[in-house]
């Protein structure tokens, strides 16, 4: 009977598609706002971390600014050096046409 039947149920096909349709555009619209809550978020972690870090800073202050010290990172090849000298030496030997950065001209190798 289906087989022969040349009349099979057209009606159901249209309106579903129709919910379909309507039901897309909620969903778009629905995209947008949530960046904005995600944001917020982010940035209040980041406050969060920025507050930690500044207490830790205030309990170690002086353990972070020596670590702090001990990294150098050349600024032409990124590499990391355990002192200012030996950050100059390099950066002399590998970057002689490049200038100094201002954190090494006062720096005696
Ligand atoms: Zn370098």
């Amino acid at each position: 009977a289906r087989t022969a039947g040349p009349v099979p149920p057209p009606p159901r096909s249209p309106p579903e598609r129709r919910r379909r349709g309507r039901a897309e555009p909620p969903q778009r619209s629905a995209g947008p706002p949530s960046p904005d809550p995600a944001r917020k978020i982010q940035s209040q972690q980041k406050n969060a971390k920025k507050q930690a870090e500044q207490k830790k800073k205030q309990g170690h202050d002086q353990k972070a600014a020596a670590k702090a010290a001990l990294i150098y990172t050349c600024t032409v090849c990124r590499t990391q050096m355990p002192d200012p000298k030996t950050f100059k030496q390099h950066f002399e030997s590998k970057h002689p046409k490049t200038p100094l950065p201002p954190e090494l001209a006062d720096v005696q190798a």
